[in-house]
């Protein structure tokens, strides 16, 4: 069960931990970042290539980190990864994925019972499978003693009952058809059991921690801030795809619902996290999974990449 995937920091009174669930190539990255010239990858292949894109096959590749926070006596996990048995037909491979996910959680220490909060920091197949398990032909919380945190902006967006379009098609690749099935066995399961806390604008979590709507990758895409002592950190979700995203904050990525929003908080978020010297936590970076950023010319550079195991 010794699992090099994990890894630990601290930044003031907050432990944060990775579990990666899947790491592995995803698509070329014109299909990513549709408006990414892959000038852009190329003149930047000496960091981005192996972890971020595998240059010789022109694949991007991505993670799924789960982040796990201790703060204020409590175990916090931000995103759920895409979870075991879950029917996604159009795209495969997140379809019927099984991977030891509790194993590497119970890896850093933590057993299903033991998450007090469970943050989705927005509503797309990939940030809520593993809120639930099945269980005798049910969908049910996966941590039975834990409260679900998501945004009613992104409940609102996915209920079927509004009549959510399934003609949106973005970048070539479907959203919409992407998240097939994914209300109905990740986040409707959470909200009958009870366990769902939804908020709107703002949700301060403790102390050290509060959640804040960021729209634009989805209606309730939210980042998750961490301030204690001199440390700053920002969850950031998908607000960032590729750290190529942080070269040129304007380009989006295929799966960003609002594209104009997305770049908007994009920019406003990583403005914020330079200035702050925080340390900014995707939720789909390999390699060292997350960094610090600054300023440079009309977007961002790394500074500095967190002390994570490599994957
Ligand atoms: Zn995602």
């Amino acid at each position: 069960m010794a699992d090099t995937k994990a890894g630990t920091i601290r930044l003031g009174d907050v432990e944060i931990s990775r579990v990666v669930e899947w790491e592995g190539a995803i698509a070329p990255p014109a299909m990513i970042l549709p408006e990414g010239p892959q000038e852009l990858w190329e003149r930047h292949r000496e960091w981005l290539d192996p972890h971020f894109w595998d240059a010789e096959a022109d694949l991007y590749r991505a993670a799924m980190n789960t982040w796990v926070l201790r703060s204020a006596g409590r175990t916090i996990l931000v995103d759920t990864g895409i979870g075991n048995g879950k029917y996604r037909p159009y795209f495969p491979l997140m379809s019927y994925l099984e991977t030891d996910f509790l194993d590497r959680l119970a890896a850093v220490g933590v057993a299903p019972e033991d998450v007090d909060l469970v943050i989705n920091t927005h509503v797309h197949a990939d940030h809520v499978g593993w809120n639930t398990t099945l269980s005798d032909g049910a969908w049910v919380p996966t941590f039975p003693n834990a409260r679900y945190l998501i945004n009613q902006a992104d409940i609102a967006y996915w209920n079927p009952l509004n009549g959510h379009s399934k003609q949106a098609v973005v970048g070539g690749l479907t959203a919409e058809f992407g998240n097939q099935n994914m209300y109905e066995d990740s986040v409707a399961p959470i909200l009958e059991a009870g366990r769902a806390e939804l908020w709107e604008d703002s949700y301060v979590i403790d102390e050290n921690l509060r959640l804040d709507l960021r729209a634009g990758h989805t209606p309730g895409s939210s980042v998750l801030t961490l301030r204690s002592g001199t440390d700053h950190a920002v969850f950031v979700g998908d607000m960032l795809h590729t750290p190529v995203q942080l070269l040129d904050p304007d380009l989006h990525s295929c799966f960003d619902e609002d594209q104009r929003a997305a770049s908007e908080t994009r920019r406003r978020v990583l403005s914020w996290a330079a200035d702050n010297t925080a340390l900014v936590l995707p939720t789909h970076f390999p390699g060292p999974g997350a960094a610090e950023i600054t300023r440079d010319g009309a977007g961002f550079a790394v500074r500095g990449w967190a002390g994570f195991a490599e994957v």
